[in-house]
């Protein structure tokens, strides 16, 4: 933050959301009139759309909460012609004004947070604590990359010999397509959004299907804040009519993406089939994350910050802890409390300040939960399950649970949702529990908890993920303070809200003059 003039990050500002000013937004957010809230393709100059559909509560499907409208092919074809035809010219804008409407759109949602939160709240099931995270990490990456932006677009004079001038210019690729997932459909929705504007980039941004009204709501306020309809549209809708057609074409310069490993490689082999220039992709994809506690750990600490990367937003977060590994020696007392600990948590209505753990995001996610925990059931020890305390007729809510099982071979895949795995390791295993974590290639967050500075070296040196974090909890990236991303199967890079991203969306020319 500092290398870019900021004095620091707004998810690290202490005050921001002390007990009563969390009251006041809960009670708005819980006011907020839903119903008319409304989704519809931003592109100038088009005049078809689909259908219009509605928009469920996850935490109350008998709630309407807005409707949406799909995009149709025509309307996708209009957005690409207007973005290549728009970029010339924000291209040619100073980088200077182009952050300075990233500023101007981070104070407008800081203004309207209570409005911005009710629709995290109904949109997409988050509780308000979460929304609030939400909404200011969205602003921290509108003020970060527009810090940035000024920064990076000043050319930097070269060292030649003598009577010969060389400067290196940044300059937008072209059009971006911003591909964005439900779990965070403000923060990392506008995170790609700003990064791809602030270099230069016509955007086009396709929101999850889930999220839809939250996009439109973003969009409208960086129009808002001054960046031209045609430089960034909105184009909700499914995955092939809108997501394949805007990969597979030529005039697309590079995909920002987040979402699942299958659905990158195939937007990768799209890029890569077209007869045009090489398309760049930024891929965030999933995780199976590691905690690894020794015998040295405190156990307190180990089931407050398992619970917290396991639970916290469902567990619907790509850097949520999945795997716990814990020393024998300890791991009688860790289940224990860990089962004691989430007796205590409370699965609920998301708009109401009791609760911990709101709805998951839809019908598909719960039952490839409840499979998945049938089959857990059947082929693991059940060490705790919170009880519910939700309208599950009506909502999508799935209680919490941790079971032991024996190793990661009965994990065949990501389970994204709040489910915690527990398996014991013993001295003289810590390199096979490496390997094993290894061997799932993934490498997106890790825990580590341990008092012994050797154990955490060699653990962090030898495990090959994004994010590191010892002695903590292992989600809530802050923006420019821990850059968020992976490697392997867990993504491409550059990490988000880190100094790289942003360079990745612009091309290099190097200008020599002989003088
Ligand atoms: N950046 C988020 C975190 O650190 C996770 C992002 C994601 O789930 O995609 O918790």
């Amino acid at each position: 933050y500092r290398s870019y003039g900021l004095d620091r990050s707004n998810s690290m500002g202490v005050n921001l959301a002390n007990d009563d000013q969390l009251r006041a937004l809960a009670g708005q957010v819980n006011a907020a009139v839903t119903g008319d809230w409304r989704a519809a393709p931003l592109v100038p100059g088009a005049t078809t759309t689909g259908a219009a559909l509605p928009v469920t509560n996850p935490a109350d499907r008998r709630e309407t909460v807005g409707q949406w409208q799909p995009a149709d092919s025509a309307t996708v074809e209009k957005a690409l012609a207007n973005a290549v035809a728009a970029h010339d010219a924000w291209n040619a804008t100073p980088a200077a004004s182009r952050a300075a409407i990233l500023e101007h759109a981070a104070n407008l949602l800081e203004q309207r947070m209570p409005q911005y939160l009710a629709l995290c709240t109904k949109e997409a099931g988050k509780t308000i604590p979460d929304g609030v995270a939400e909404v200011r990490e969205a602003v921290d990456f509108l003020r970060y990359y527009g810090a940035q932006a000024r920064v990076l677009f000043k050319p930097e004079a070269l060292p030649g010999p003598t009577g010969e001038s060389n400067t290196l210019q940044l300059s937008g690729r072209g059009v971006f397509v911003c591909i964005s997932p439900w779990n965070f459909p403000l923060a990392i929705f506008l995170g790609q959004v700003s990064a791809a504007l602030a270099a230069g980039n016509c955007v086009i941004a396709k929101p999850a299907e889930q999220t839809n009204l939250i996009g439109h709501a973003a969009v409208k306020l960086m129009h808002e804040a001054g960046v031209p309809e045609a430089v960034l549209q909105f184009l909700p809708g499914d995955g092939a009519t809108v997501g394949a057609a805007l990969t597979r074409d030529p005039r697309v310069a590079g995909v920002a993406f987040t979402g699942s490993t299958d659905t990158a490689r195939a937007i990768n082999r799209a890029l890569a089939a077209r007869d045009a220039a090489i398309g760049v992709l930024i891929a965030e994809t999933g995780g199976q994350n590691a905690l690894i506690a020794d015998s040295s750990s405190l156990p307190e600490q180990v089931v407050k910050d398992a619970i917290a990367s396991a639970f916290t937003s469902a567990g619907q977060r790509c850097s949520a802890a999945r795997v716990l590994f814990v020393q024998d020696d300890i791991a009688d007392k860790v289940t224990h409390m860990l089962a004691g600990a989430m007796a205590e948590l409370k699965v609920g209505n998301p708009g109401l300040l009791s609760t911990d753990v709101g709805p998951v995001i839809d019908e598909d996610a719960l039952g490839m939960l409840r499979d998945h925990a049938a089959r857990m059931d059947k082929e693991a020890t059940k060490i705790g399950e919170v009880a519910m305390d939700a309208d599950a007729a009506h909502g999508s809510f799935f209680a919490p649970r941790a079971y032991t099982i024996g190793s990661l071979d009965v994990l065949h895949k990501e389970i994204f949702g709040p489910v915690l795995h527990v398996v014991r390791w013993k001295s003289g295993q810590l390199d096979g529990v490496i390997d094993a974590i290894n061997a799932t290639g993934y490498g997106l967050t890790l825990g580590i908890h341990s008092r012994i500075d050797e154990t955490i070296e060699k653990i962090a040196s030898r495990v090959k993920v994004g994010n590191c974090y010892v002695n903590r909890n292992q989600i809530g990236a802050v923006v420019g303070v821990q850059p968020f991303g992976g490697q392997n199967l867990s993504g491409t890079g550059p990490k988000a809200g880190g100094p790289h991203y942003l360079p990745r969306f612009t091309t290099e020319k190097t200008i020599t003059i002989n003088t």
